[in-house]
């Protein structure tokens, strides 16, 4: 096992790793720009380095000081957590060039992955099974026409390198097209630096349901189930479900096998998660994650498995403490993703937070790096805190839920709290019956009241 792991991420994921490290006796290195010298993930490590100033691209998206901050501290692994340097084939070189441990995939892995149209053909190489589309870059106008003709309008135009939702756009009929592909490609070529799209078919409403999976380098694969992560807005989740209340037991028997097999063949090491689109019984490969999520919670509440020590482990060359077999599932978890936002414009809210307490009891975890006293600063993801909350069955799931919104308060601040107290009053999810425009949808309704 290691000794020292650094940490590359801050706010509630930061403090997640840290707590898997501390359970297995292993030190924590802390990094931080200095608009976060009194974040609790800095206050709680057992070292913590300064990288530079607020903006990302300072700080935690810089790679030389982060190399830095490890060697200076004898790091002997690092634990990138979602987001920032979390899916950069790069850093994951540059590491191993360092004789560090990056705790996540081979970066080989993480490259074929990042691209999306490389990712597709990986995965219906493996054997899943993909959205009709393009086959592979649409490079021309008259290409995209072709293509969009065959599978049949609506089509999304795709960024190969997209990410958050972004570089994606809608042609409702062959009159958009142009229009579509031309705004996709600009907005992919600002956003990633690569105008590189490609073209699928538009699934009117299906839902959004991804696989967990984690393989350890002695050729043990296991697929921990599925999270439903269909509410989302702007094509960012809002709110997530384990199991999905859609699907029948032989689906997912189904969909986890194929995960599995396909996770076995690439060779794949570590967690990760492939996203599927789900409509009438039928399931499409979107991407793939190779790394932590941000919704894994409820997947350990189900399943009753730590992954991110799971993580560390598998990267310290030691097998899974579980087989597939081991694996069952317990009752249901849900996750709200608590932003600094106003619940109806959606405007990110910083500030200091004057009073916190968060909700406690049978069955609630609190993800979260706040405290009464901290101010929020402006520079980064609005998301400040996770509440999960499991049970037995969904129903009582949902009463819990509606328990620990009204225990949760969160003052100096505006929070999305508001939002999740109506929405788990609308019938539409109370009967498990949503699809990923639904949310959009309702908003957009609530909004006109
Ligand atoms: P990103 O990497 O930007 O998150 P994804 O490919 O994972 O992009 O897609 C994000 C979301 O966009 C999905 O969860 C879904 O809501 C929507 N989406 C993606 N592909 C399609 C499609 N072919 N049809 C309809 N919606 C889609």
């Amino acid at each position: 096992m290691f000794q020292k792991v650094l940490i590359a991420n801050r706010g509630e994921i930061a403090l997640r790793v840290h707590r898997a490290c501390k359970e297995l006796g292993v030190s924590t290195v802390a990094i931080h720009s200095t608009a976060d010298t009194e974040a609790l993930h800095v206050k709680l490590a057992d070292e913590s380095v300064c990288i530079g100033p607020p903006a990302p691209k300072d700080s935690y998206l810089n790679i030389p000081a982060i190399i830095s901050a490890a060697e200076i501290t004898n790091a002997d692994a690092i634990h990138p957590g979602y987001g920032f340097l979390s899916e950069n084939a790069r850093f994951a070189d540059i590491i191993a060039a360092h004789n560090i441990t990056f705790i996540g995939p081979d970066a080989e892995h993480i490259r074929v992955m990042g691209d999306k149209i490389s990712a597709k053909e990986a995965a219906g190489g493996a054997g899943i099974p993909l959205v009709p589309g393009s086959d592979g870059e649409v490079v021309s106008l008259e290409d995209a026409k072709k293509c969009a003709e065959k599978i049949g309008y609506p089509v999304l135009v795709k960024a190969a390198s997209g990410g958050g939702g972004r570089g994606m756009k809608v042609a409702k009929t062959a009159d958009h097209l142009a229009e579509a592909l031309s705004t996709a490609k600009a907005e992919a070529k600002a956003a990633f630096g690569d105008d590189a799209v490609y073209i699928e078919k538009y699934l009117g409403r299906p839902r959004h349901i991804e696989i967990q999976i984690i393989a350890d380098s002695h050729g043990n694969v296991v697929q921990l189930g599925e999270r439903d992560c269909s509410l989302q807005r702007r094509h960012q989740k809002v709110l997530e479900e384990a199991l999905s209340p859609a699907l029948t037991p032989a689906e997912r028997q189904e969909i986890g096998e194929i995960a599995r097999a396909a996770i076995a063949k690439l060779g794949y090491l570590g967690a990760g998660t492939i996203e599927f689109l789900y409509e009438n019984g039928r399931f499409y490969f979107i991407e793939m994650n190779t790394r932590l999520q941000v919704e894994h919670p409820i997947t350990e509440q189900v399943t009753r498995i730590d992954l991110v020590r799971e993580q560390i482990r598998i990267a310290a060359g030691m097998p899974l403490s579980f087989t597939q077999e081991d694996v069952s599932f317990r009752g249901h978890a849900i996750e709200c993703r608590i932003n600094a936002e106003d619940p109806k414009t959606f405007r990110p809210s910083p500030g200091e937070i004057t009073y916190f307490h968060a909700p406690g009891g049978p069955g609630v975890r609190f993800d979260s790096a706040i405290y009464t006293g901290y101010k929020i600063p402006p520079y980064y993801d609005s998301m400040i805190g996770k509440l999960i909350v499991f049970a037995d069955d969904r129903e009582t799931c949902i009463k819990r839920l509606r328990r620990c919104l009204d225990e949760l308060q969160l003052n100096g601040i505006d929070t999305t709290i508001p939002l999740f107290k109506d929405l788990i009053e609308q019938p539409d999810f109370l009967n498990g019956d949503y699809h990923i425009h639904w949310l959009e949808e309702w908003l957009g309704g609530a909004d006109k009241q």
